[in-house]
């Protein structure tokens, strides 16, 4: 698509030190071994472009932020008031820059999309509108009538299981020692790929939310639990997303698991980082109360980190960097976990890019995850021969503290596995099977890569529902475990997590 903007974009390392995406060496997403082979050809200025972070009053391109003047723009109040919740509202915003037909696309998108809109000023004005169609940020946050797929026959809501692994609501406890402390629902930009789509965010025309609210009342149950269980010494606080809890809530919420004898580290999830930035360099009572909690733990001998969830280069600012920097300079330790999307990511250069930028502005990048089988979202899912073919490609880039775990957060509650731990992987029907021995020694776990990539013999049995838990008997055979005695009618259902004989 061809919009004119009647003002010079300002993406200084799109343009001079990163080609554009279409050709650069992309992954061919066959899924077969070939795919490293098309990598062959290592873009210039690779190693030097990630130091180039974007400068100015980049925003002002936008019409509607137009006078805004820094200290306005980096007010965090300012940015969740204009925060786009609509698609009318994004159109108002962006004035004359785009066509009436994309707006379109993007309602009739959201008819049939898991997760609410809501785009923080600051990704608004990172997005290139001259070509939005294949924009990475736009991609994560705006969903395309004319970009969907069908589901995966094995997708499915909740796809972790993560309600059946939570003795109470809120806190999902899967493995031996550490738990994931569900604090609240609400986020300061909603992604189209939540995992969490069962209960993040307002509730969609298709979905009504199991919601989980911040309130103390259900999270001193939560805490009850943890006390309760010595076994656990790590617990995320996550949901949502903290940046939503009040600088008190913060404070209590690190404090009281602070004053659990057994617990020993504890990481706030946050994708602030990457979408609202400004919120480490207005909100000082926030910011205050966040380093207070690491302060104390780190008297007591205790680790208290921030996680946060940047997906492309681009979202790295200046004001990335000087929110970044200001968390490092509280002594607060931040990682970075992102998800391997489509079109956005899934690009050996890019991903190089992101793990060196992010090391550049002290954000250790741990891991990249292979997108879950969660709805509405098939066309950013890539499979996992793509995964493989990438994560080959960035190791060994930079420092290997630096260079993040491929994993893939194995479907039916299998929990965290490198990619490249796999039983069995048909690269035809796109089945590939993991075990997690220390969450459930008699089971496995199935992924399934997205069926647009395989061959046509993939196709053509997926094609066929009757065809569908013979391909899985396979797979599990081909693993070395005996498919006879599973339960009747487990493949073609939506069990990802079956029994080994
Ligand atoms: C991801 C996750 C954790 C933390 O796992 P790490 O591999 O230590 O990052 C804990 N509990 C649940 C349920 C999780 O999904
Ligand atoms: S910020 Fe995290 S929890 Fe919130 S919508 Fe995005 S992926 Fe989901």
């Amino acid at each position: 698509m061809d919009v004119e903007l009647g003002h010079p974009m300002p993406f200084i390392e799109e343009e001079e030190t990163e080609p554009p995406s279409v050709s650069a060496p992309r992954v061919t997403d066959t899924g077969h071994a070939t795919a490293t082979d098309t990598f062959t050809n290592p873009i210039a200025n690779l190693f030097d472009g990630h130091r180039q972070l974007l400068e100015g009053d980049f925003w002002r391109y936008i019409p509607a932020y137009r006078g805004v003047d820094q200290a306005t723009f980096l007010d965090h109040h300012w940015q969740s008031q204009h925060a786009v919740t609509r698609v009318d509202k994004l159109a108002t915003a962006l004035g004359d820059l785009l066509p009436n037909a994309f707006f379109r696309d993007v309602e009739a998108g959201m008819a049939r999309a898991p997760m609410s809109l809501r785009i923080s000023p600051y990704i608004v004005s990172l997005i290139d509108w001259r070509d939005p169609y294949s924009d990475p940020l736009r991609k994560q946050f705006l969903p395309l009538a004319s970009e969907q797929l069908a589901d995966h026959p094995m997708v499915g809501f909740d796809s972790l299981h993560e309600r059946s692994d939570s003795p109470v609501p809120g806190l999902v406890h899967r493995y031996p020692d550490k738990a994931l402390f569900l604090a609240l629902d609400l986020c300061p930009v909603y992604c189209r790929f939540c995992t969490r789509s069962y209960s993040v965010g307002v509730d969609t025309e298709g979905v009504s939310k199991y919601h989980l609210r911040a309130k103390p009342e259900r999270w001193e149950v939560a805490f009850e639990y943890i006390r309760e269980h010595e076994q656990l010494e790590d617990i995320v606080i996550s949901g949502g997303d903290v940046h939503n809890l009040r600088a008190d809530q913060i404070a209590d919420i690190g404090n009281t698991l602070l004053d659990i004898p057994h617990v020993r580290r504890m990481r706030f999830a946050t994708k602030a980082i990457a979408v609202a930035p400004m919120k480490f360099l207005s909100d000082d009572e926030w910011v205050n109360s966040l380093a207070s909690v690491a302060q104390r733990g780190r008297k007591l001998g205790k680790e208290v980190v921030v996680h946060t969830h940047v997906s492309h280069p681009r979202e790295i600012t200046w004001i990335t960097q000087a929110a970044t920097r200001r968390l490092y300079g509280e002594g607060v330790t931040i990682r970075n976990q992102c998800v391997l999307l489509r079109g956005v990511n899934d690009d050996p250069t890019i991903l190089r890019t992101l793990v060196k930028r992010l090391s550049y502005v002290n954000v250790q990048p741990y891991y990249v995850y292979q997108h879950d089988l969660v709805p509405g979202v098939e066309d950013l899912r890539t499979s996992l021969g793509t995964t493989l073919a990438i994560e080959k490609q960035v190791r060994g880039s930079t420092a290997g503290f630096n260079t993040p775990t491929f994993v893939v957060d194995a479907p039916g509650g299998g929990g965290k596995r490198d990619v490249h731990s796999f039983e069995h992987y048909n690269r035809t029907t796109g089945v590939s099977v993991y075990r997690s021995p220390n969450v459930d020694e008699s089971a496995v776990y199935l992924y399934f890569d997205p069926i647009e990539f395989l061959p046509e013999e993939g196709r053509r049995r997926w094609a066929d529902p009757d065809e569908h838990a013979t391909m899985i008997s396979e797979a599990v055979r081909a693993a070395g475990h005996d498919p006879a005695s599973l339960p009747r009618g487990w493949g073609a259902s939506q069990r990802r997590r079956l029994p080994v004989m």
